[in-house]
């Protein structure tokens, strides 16, 4: 029997026309429908509109309610695409890793640097290749783009303009297309770790900062007085922030005693982090501070919305941000 695949459209350049303002996403799944049959090989496709948006204007309260949509449907499909624009693509991917953990079925968000209607566009490559990893009964949420197949929690784009915009980061490729077909690497599937559970509810109280010569204390204390319950930083190097002539790193401490749960990543795209080397990263996690690891800033980022969005306990926090939750992080850190 078929195949059944549901996929919904949020909208990105794959629907875009020309507007006066600008391309736009205008196209309806009805518009796309011949296109979408002409790559969906031997499965059945359905085909509904969820929103069509620019991914600039996708916010937290569209990934929950994405996520819901795909926990209401799953049992009446083999798997699900999303058709999504690329821009803010790796977070909508990252966080629904996280709110639809151990899903039972593939979830594969794609999109396209071309809209489909342009003859040379990489739109209709880029949503077979989603279509055929939702075909493939390997459950998890993935990104599919320019041949390849990534975790939704490791994806990040990393080019502009190119084809290939986006990239596995600090992890390989689920699986590649070449002349020989889909080859997919299924020990790089993450097993399911129990059953699954719809988690949609997340904190708007959360903060991403890049460290930068000259950054002000002042700057995070501010994020405090606001309100924030949570901040990533993305420090330098291995995770280095400063703490001499300013000692960013004592406001720190005053944060996390107030209750503000601080996480540090780097700002190096491949390799993650490592502050217990030195000491510009280890005062950091003497005052509290969490790593990132080798987690992408998406994944770093949603992870900490999605786990303040549970709980505001300390050592709750703390317990889940360092486990493996969906393959976003190395398991045993080095
Ligand atoms: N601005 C578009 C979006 O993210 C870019 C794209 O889809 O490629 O919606």
């Amino acid at each position: 029997m078929n195949k059944k695949i549901l996929i919904i459209n949020t909208g990105g350049t794959l629907s875009a026309v020309i507007k006066k303002n600008g391309l736009i996403p205008g196209l309806s799944v009805h518009d796309m429908k011949k296109e979408l049959e002409m790559v969906s090989g031997d499965t059945d496709i359905e085909i509904e509109d969820f929103c069509s948006l620019d991914s600039a204007n996708i916010f937290p309260e569209d990934w929950s309610a994405l996520a819901q949509k795909i926990s209401d449907c799953r049992n009446d499909y083999d798997g699900i695409v999303v058709i999504h624009g690329t821009d803010t693509l790796a977070y909508t991917s990252s966080m629904l890793s996280f709110m639809l953990r151990n899903i039972g079925i593939p979830v594969v968000i794609t999109g396209s640097q071309l809209s489909i209607t342009n003859p040379v566009a990489d739109a209709m490559e880029n949503c077979r290749c989603a279509i055929h990893m939702a075909a493939s009964k390997i459950p998890g949420v993935f990104v599919a783009f320019n041949r390849k197949v990534m975790l939704g929690c490791r994806a990040s784009k990393v080019r502009s303009l190119s084809f290939d915009a986006f990239e596995s980061i600090n992890y390989p490729n689920i699986a590649t297309i070449s002349s020989l077909g889909m080859k997919i690497d299924s020990a790089y599937v993450p097993e399911r770790t129990g059953i699954f559970k719809l988690t949609s509810t997340y904190s708007d109280k959360v903060c991403m900062l890049k460290m930068f010569p000259g950054i002000h204390r002042s700057l995070v204390e501010s994020i405090a007085d606001q309100g924030y319950k949570g901040l990533y930083i993305e420090a330098y190097g291995i995770g280095g922030m400063p703490f001499l002539k300013h000692d960013f790193i004592g406001t720190l401490d005053k944060l996390i005693q107030g209750g503000m749960t601080v996480v540090v990543g780097t700002q190096c795209r491949y390799e993650g982090s490592k502050m217990d080397v030195y000491e510009t990263g280890k005062r950091a996690l003497e005052v509290g501070a969490l790593q990132a690891h080798d987690m992408t800033g998406e994944a770093a980022l949603t992870k900490l919305m999605w786990i303040l969005g549970m709980t505001d306990d300390v050592k709750e926090i703390r317990d889940y941000y360092t486990i493996n939750i969906a393959g976003e992080m190395t398991s045993s850190p080095v």
